[in-house]
């Protein structure tokens, strides 16, 4: 071993030291996923959400504008009639052929879909990325101080599983 790195050897190391010691002393910006997840930009386009009404009502109507504005045609509306109203019994989205393009929320009459913050959207098979009706609409509770109009018609919708 050479003099000279042997003279300069624990210089070094001190320096090597300083360096985490410098790091040990700045803020933590580690986020403990899944439990925590990260702040997102306002217009993130994330997974989609099925909006209600502040009673409850589901906005979308089934009118289908969603699925032909949708560019990859990934979106399956199926209608059905309450008394009085118009809602969609079967709403699908493809999220492997999805490429949040944001058109299926421009093309919506009733700003009932939405692209939300949700970016976890890893699984574990194919299959589990059709989002169904259920996956995206939106919990009760979320709907209350929504102070669009809804139809007078009471709502005979399904009350959809938490998500
Ligand atoms: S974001 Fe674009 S590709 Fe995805 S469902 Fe909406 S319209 Fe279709
Ligand atoms: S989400 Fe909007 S555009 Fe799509 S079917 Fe429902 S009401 Fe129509």
């Amino acid at each position: 071993m050479a003099l000279r790195e042997v003279l300069l050897g624990p210089i070094y190391i001190a320096r090597a030291l300083l360096t985490t010691f410098k790091h040990n002393t700045r803020p933590i910006v580690t986020i403990e996923y899944p439990e925590r997840q990260k702040a997102v930009p306002p217009r993130e386009r994330g997974k989609h959400i099925l909006h209600r009404y502040a009673d409850g009502l589901e906005k979308c109507v089934g009118c289908e504008l969603c699925a032909i504005a949708c560019p990859v045609g990934c979106i399956v509306v199926e209608a059905a009639e309450n008394p009085g109203e118009r809602y969609a019994k079967r709403y699908e989205i493809n999220l492997l052929r999805c490429i949040y393009c944001g058109m299926c929320e421009e093309a919506c009459p009733y700003d009932a879909i939405t692209m939300g913050p949700r970016y976890d959207l890893a699984d574990d098979h194919p299959d589990k990325f059709i989002a169904v009706k259920e996956d995206m609409l939106e919990p009760l509770s979320a709907s209350v101080g929504d102070t669009a109009v809804p139809s007078g018609a009471p709502s005979a919708q399904p009350v959809p599983r938490k998500w």
